[in-house]
């Protein structure tokens, strides 16, 4: 069940370190990646959350762990009010149905060797107890939803351009009737000219389906497009949350002023100043004391690299880590 205010997942405290260790007959720790470092968030259901920041911000982790890829070091992901690494049989099993996700790549995240109503149906054709005919049934109803030709469900991906192959992992998504997508950089490896049909797909899906969408993409035109709440990661650590139009009109942390000043303007016509950040980001190994963008950040105080700043309110609903507010 929802939660009277709507929420549909909750993250709390949530840590998820990677041990880096040496030597192959006698190992020994020489420290943790601090992929994921304490955060917290929630999505409401029906909403958009977009997550950005740079390769290596730990975002993909955090997918990672609500796709239970990844157990957490600490913290809690709740869903529908319940720990989602508590689940257990038929829980765990509803919560697998009830969050899907699209990756990346449609050229690696579809077998090879299987035809389409296989790959389409492969998330519930066991626990649905789909025989054959039933199978196809039910893939060619889903390649209906998502645009594609019913008759395609015998061909294999490679017959496929790349962006129907990702429209058939969007059906994969859609055949165990999910409530929330975790869609992992859903566009970035298709054609420009392509990118936008599958952002209104997903958005036209989002509607019919009544879906809550959590998008993760490092292109901050895909997220603003699509997402009605932004959250910025830096080095492990979420650094700006808010909605989306508030965030892109006037981020706060420096960190979000030059990641939006070096994205591409929203209309060709605005006027940008680009702001240059220096250095190369620090290691998750050994990441800088208080705040993690302290090496970097142009603003930076004598205070900035004692205690972490804490993520807090300064508007209505947008929050900012950072010691200038
Ligand atoms: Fe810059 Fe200090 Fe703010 Fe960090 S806390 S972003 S170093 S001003």
């Amino acid at each position: 069940m929802t939660s009277s205010d709507g929420v549909l997942l909750s993250v709390r405290g949530l840590k998820k370190y990677f041990p880096v260790v040496k030597g192959v007959m006698f190992k020994h720790l020489l420290g943790n990646v601090q992929a994921v470092d304490d955060i917290n968030f929630t999505v409401r259901e029906g909403q958009t959350f977009g997550l950005v920041g740079e390769s290596g911000c730990g975002k993909t982790t955090v997918s990672r762990l609500i796709l239970m890829i990844e157990k957490p070091t600490e913290g809690v992901i709740e869903f529908e009010g319940k720990d989602i690494n508590k689940l257990q049989g038929a829980g765990l099993l509803e919560y697998r149905k009830r969050v899907q996700p699209v990756f990346q790549d449609p050229y690696s995240s579809l077998s090879p060797r299987m035809q389409v109503w296989e790959i389409v149906t492969e998330p519930v054709i066991v626990t649905e107890k789909l025989n054959t005919a039933k199978a196809k049934e039910r893939a060619a109803q889903l390649m209906e939803t998502v645009g594609l030709s019913p008759y395609m469900i015998d061909r294999y991906p490679h017959q496929f351009s790349g962006g129907q192959r990702q429209r058939v992992a969007i059906a994969r998504a859609l055949s165990s009737n999910p409530k929330f997508l975790v869609l992992d950089e859903p566009v970035s490896a298709l054609d420009v000219s392509i990118r936008a049909q599958i952002m209104n797909l997903l958005k036209d899906l989002q509607k019919q389906f009544g879906l809550t969408l959590f998008i993760i993409a490092h292109d901050l035109g895909v997220v603003r497009y699509m997402s009605e709440t932004i959250c910025v990661m830096y080095l492990g650590h979420i650094v700006e949350m808010g909605p989306s139009e508030k965030v892109y009109s006037k981020p706060l942390h420096p960190y979000t002023q030059a990641l939006l000043s070096s994205a591409l303007p929203y209309h060709p016509d605005a006027e940008k100043k680009k702001l240059i950040i220096s250095g190369e980001i620090p290691s998750p190994l050994n990441p800088p004391l208080g705040c993690r963008f302290h090496t970097r950040c142009p603003h930076v105080m004598p205070h900035c690299s004692g205690e972490r700043p804490v993520l807090k309110e300064v508007e209505p609903e947008h929050y900012v880590a950072c010691y200038l507010y």
